[in-house]
């Protein structure tokens, strides 16, 4: 043992070869010294449990070798690229939707430079980080102004806490959803310092619950889009035409969350309805506020459209300081708001709605030419076959809708063969993630992005 203890080089001499001197310029001293000393005390630990040095102390330049790339590794970002072959176009646990080619130029570039992010050139002198968004979205959505803010979920929170902190909320009972991420209406609520009370039953409220509940501790009336369930049979809820109506009897304002919302229709792009901002403002509804990673196709952000003397409220909560944007977010935002004032091109513009309304045949193209790629990887073993699949929207867009797909699905007389195949999949240089149903793996279509690249990390990996 004493013998194999004495083969372990020294830190010092380590230190002083070539190799090592040309690691410290590229990687630093601190984690050159700092791996080097791991790998030695491997070394100790190795030859007091099994009496034998580790394969890579074999010599010096296979020591190099594997410092190299220990050191290599340590610097590697962990945050993985993937290939969503899911079926679920906005999956929130794959960061969603792609940004536009624009919105990354915008962003790129709002990285790189300093922008006038708060700074009106023409008058020499501080402005607002929300202005240009605000004018945007005034001309798409008819709202008088805009706020802007980390998600969805934060916008909520700022309405709540601004008009509604110690104060009464009144919201139906069919409506306090839950979307996942602790996320709960009665929650947020309660963070923010207000009281909700609930109205109707689960699966009818009327405006008569609404009015007998309202008093002089009332903040305002809330409608929370129902954006993951849907409550089907004997059913009825007020709209927000009704619910302004009776706010402006009573001198309440209304606010609605919509979810992910929309600012074009989708029946149009023939998808699933979904609520339209438009149509929520021209009701009369004070606030409305919807998500920007959604079915919007922009980056992680949150919208609220309304009622000037309202937004301006918001603007000067304490709060809204803690929930802003940056400037990379604002300029991908304003570029991807951008594409709704030329309506035709949004499919081909925004990568969400681009994978959304992606033809059959299109998808039939795409899965013929990955099975061939396929089949010339995978064994006798595994079986190929191009199946009707049913993808979906996602992130709470749409829940009960089904979008027609298509899916390479493998099947394998063993499971472990299938399971092997699965973890095969998942340590390519971009993992591929698809899900297993009825015994078989399933590729999904409809939600891959960058397809050529996914072929030919395919072509050319072993
Ligand atoms: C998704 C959703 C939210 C949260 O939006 P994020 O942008 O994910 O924070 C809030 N309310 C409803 C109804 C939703 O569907």
């Amino acid at each position: 043992m004493q013998m194999l203890f004495r083969q372990i080089p020294s830190l010092d001499r380590l230190l002083k070869q070539p190799q090592a001197v040309e690691f410290i310029e590229k990687f630093g001293y601190s984690a050159v010294v700092k791996t080097l000393r791991l790998l030695l005390e491997q070394a100790r630990v190795s030859i007091q449990q099994t009496q034998t040095l580790p394969s890579f102390f074999a010599d010096e330049t296979t020591l190099f070798t594997q410092l190299e790339h220990q050191l290599t590794q340590s610097q590697k970002v962990e945050l993985r690229t993937v290939f969503n072959m899911t079926g679920t176009v906005l999956h929130t646990n794959l960061g969603r939707g792609l940004w536009s080619e624009k919105a990354v130029e915008s962003a790129t570039n709002a990285m790189r430079n300093n922008v006038a992010l708060e700074f009106d050139i023409d008058a020499g002198k501080r402005s607002h980080r929300d202005l240009y968004i605000s004018q945007l979205l005034q001309q798409l959505t008819g709202a008088e102004a805009a706020c802007i803010v980390n998600n969805n979920a934060a916008a909520v929170l700022l309405m709540l806490a601004t008009f509604a902190k110690d104060k009464e909320v009144i919201v139906s009972r069919g409506e306090l959803v839950e979307i996942g991420g602790a996320f709960r209406i009665p929650d947020i609520m309660a963070q923010a310092g207000c009281k909700l009370v609930e109205v109707g039953t689960t699966n009818r409220t009327h405006l008569k619950d609404y009015r007998n509940v309202i008093n002089e501790n009332t903040a305002f009336l809330m409608k929370v889009h129902t954006s993951n369930y849907q409550i089907q049979g004997f059913t009825s809820s007020v709209s927000e035409e009704e619910l302004v109506a009776l706010g402006q009897e009573f001198h309440l304002p209304v606010i609605s969350d919509l979810g992910s919302g929309s600012l074009t229709d989708m029946k149009l792009l023939n998808l699933p309805a979904e609520p339209m901002v438009q149509q929520k403002v021209a009701a009369g509804v004070d606030l409305v506020s919807f998500s920007c990673d959604k079915l919007l196709g922009g980056p992680q952000a949150g919208i609220i459209v309304g009622k000037k003397a309202f937004i301006d409220q918001l603007q000067s909560h304490p709060l809204k300081r803690v929930l802003r944007c940056d400037k990379v977010i604002l300029s991908a935002l304003e570029a991807t708001l951008r594409h709704y004032l030329f309506p035709e091109h949004l499919c081909q513009d925004l990568p969400t709605l681009h994978l959304l309304t992606q033809s059959l045949e299109n998808l039939q193209e795409k899965a013929e030419c990955l099975k061939n790629t396929l089949s010339k990887r995978l064994d006798s073993r595994y079986i190929l076959q191009i199946e009707v699949s049913q993808a979906q929207i996602g992130s709470g867009a749409l829940p009960t809708e089904r979008l027609p797909s298509l899916a390479l699905t493998i099947t394998s007389e063993k499971q472990s063969d299938l399971l092997a195949l699965e973890k095969q999949f998942k340590s390519l240089p971009c993992p591929i993630i698809g899900r297993f149903s009825e015994q078989k793996f399933w590729l999904d279509l409809r939600s891959v992005a960058q397809f050529d690249q996914l072929i030919e990390m395919l072509s050319l990996n072993p």
